[in-house]
């Protein structure tokens, strides 16, 4: 069951300033997860970002950042916030207790640690961990193409628009829409255009090239590309690959007054996130705006513009 919902070996990371209590969990756990360390609470979260873990065992009280700080450092931290900390502490005191949990932790274990306790407790919590990443899965995914739908990928630009702001990165954003197809519903029947949307999706997913990079389906023939860390120039590149692997695709479309074959039109941006920006609803108006520019332009085109020129 467990093996079905996290594939792979779970990922650990050990969190103690006593390198013994790290060697004892390091005894009950390596033997069937990967585990990361570290005795200072600057290290775990270092080591959070980097690695990303499926689960942190944090001890309390450590000189320095306590562990209270870094769970709170974490669940303020998008990118960090969702994976699960347990804190093991020999201080038995219900307050330390409620503001671990107030602080997001998910619970909390008494030294000395009992390693069949430790052991179930963990496998509980990255099982309900798997279990609702499964869920949210299922619940973001397009039933006709298999991407991800229009809910996840509101989820997802929001994430994504407060990692960018945080690390004031740029986020980069394509949208793009099949060029004439009620024509080829119209032409070819509706069946075959389902399974034409289901095409044009699988080549756009097969052809991003970064694992970061995201593709959803924005409406019924739009698809969306979120892409983290993109400039303008890369999502324009980006963009015109997308647009050139459709094109090459060469699935016909006889009824087009543009190419005998299918053909997207798209709108390629990216910014900056400034914190006077509420959300991401501008980057999304801007790429809305360029496609829209790509359609007047003649479809079959990429449109790009920085966000400073969008006006023009
Ligand atoms: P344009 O080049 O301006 O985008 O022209 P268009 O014909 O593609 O645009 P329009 O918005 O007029 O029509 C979109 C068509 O997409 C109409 C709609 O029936 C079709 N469509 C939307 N979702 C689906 C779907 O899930 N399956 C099928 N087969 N067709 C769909
Ligand atoms: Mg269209
Ligand atoms: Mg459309």
């Amino acid at each position: 069951m467990s093996d079905m919902i996290l594939p792979g070996r779970p990922r650990l990371l050990l969190v103690d300033d006593q390198p013994a209590n790290i060697r004892l969990l390091h005894a009950v756990f390596a033997e069937d997860h990967d585990l990361f360390m570290a005795t200072n609470g600057r290290d775990a979260l270092r080591v959070c970002s980097e690695q990303r873990p499926d689960l942190v065992l944090l001890d309390l009280r450590m000189p320095g950042m306590n562990g209270l700080e870094v769970c709170r450092a974490m669940k303020a931290d998008p990118a960090l916030q969702e994976i699960p900390v347990i804190f093991v502490t020999g201080f038995s005191d219900p307050s330390a207790e409620t503001e671990g949990l107030e602080a997001g932790a998910v619970d909390f274990i008494a030294k000395p640690v009992n390693p069949a306790v430790v052991r179930a407790r963990v496998r509980t919590h990255l099982t309900l961990r798997g279990q609702s990443r499964m869920l949210q899965r299922l619940a973001y995914l397009d039933g006709l193409t298999g991407v991800t739908n229009r809910r996840g990928f509101d989820e997802m630009l929001a994430r994504e628009w407060r990692v960018a702001l945080r690390n004031e990165s740029p986020l980069g954003l394509i949208l793009m829409d099949v060029d004439h197809f009620k024509a080829y519903n119209d032409h070819y029947g509706h069946l075959k255009g389902d399974a034409t949307l289901q095409w044009v999706a699988q080549t756009l997913a097969t052809s991003l090239r970064r694992p970061a990079d995201v593709l959803a389906r924005y409406g019924g023939e739009e698809f969306a590309c979120l892409l983290p860390h993109a400039t303008v120039a890369q999502a324009l590149q980006t963009a015109e690959y997308l647009r050139e692997r459709i094109q090459e695709g060469a699935r016909e479309h006889v009824a087009s007054p543009v190419a005998p074959v299918i053909t997207l039109s798209l709108g390629a941006t990216a910014r900056v996130p400034m914190a006077i920006d509420s959300d991401a609803r501008a980057l999304l108006a801007d790429a809305d705006a360029l496609l829209y520019r790509a359609k007047q332009g003649g479809r079959n085109r990429v449109v790009s513009a920085e966000p400073g020129e969008m006006a023009q």
